[in-house]
């Protein structure tokens, strides 16, 4: 579990997780009430990031009002 994971799956999309941001490929993500978003490939089907160790610098840089919230939300 890392910071982020907490984040409301929405937020997240809304703020740092619409698309991959090295490339920009975003893949379709559904949320709850069958509303379909784009979304960064890299979440996997619980919201969470899959690579979030390993993910890119704009991802670790990207800063969010009140939470990156290890310091690289
Ligand atoms: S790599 Fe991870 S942190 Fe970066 S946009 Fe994709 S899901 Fe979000
Ligand atoms: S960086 Fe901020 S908005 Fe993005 S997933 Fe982490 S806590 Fe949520």
């Amino acid at each position: 579990m890392n910071a982020c994971d907490e984040c409301p799956i929405a937020d997240k999309i809304h703020e740092c997780c619409g698309r991959f941001p090295d490339s920009g490929e975003s893949v379709g993500f559904m949320l709850e009430g069958n509303v379909r978003v784009a979304a960064c490939p890299h979440l996997d089907g619980g919201g969470r990031c899959s690579i979030y160790y390993q993910r890119p610098l704009k991802c670790q840089m990207h800063y969010c009002d009140g939470v990156n919230r290890d310091g690289f939300g």
